[in-house]
């Protein structure tokens, strides 16, 4: 009868991972909010831009003040990458 005890932890593993997490989520199908940029944002992503765009604004903020990517036409490089 031990081996009874293997299944249920198993499925409980499964649903875990796929389904109802505890938190706020955000609904499903958005996109980044770059013009032209397809990115689907994960429900766990609370910001508005993919991560690649993300991550290339926080930088530049850092670095040179005042500027943006589009500034620096840094948004058709990340396209390529994305
Ligand atoms: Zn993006």
């Amino acid at each position: 009868m031990a081996r009874s005890l293997d299944a249920p932890a198993a499925i409980r593993a499964v649903a875990a991972d796929t389904g109802a997490r505890p938190g706020p989520t955000w609904p499903t199908g958005r996109t980044c909010r770059e013009p032209g940029c397809d990115t689907r944002l994960s429900i766990y992503n609370r910001s508005t831009a993919c991560s690649v765009h993300e991550e290339v604004r926080r930088f530049i903020v850092r670095g040179r003040r005042g500027m943006t990517a589009d500034d620096l036409g840094i948004e058709t490089e990340t396209r390529r990458i994305a």
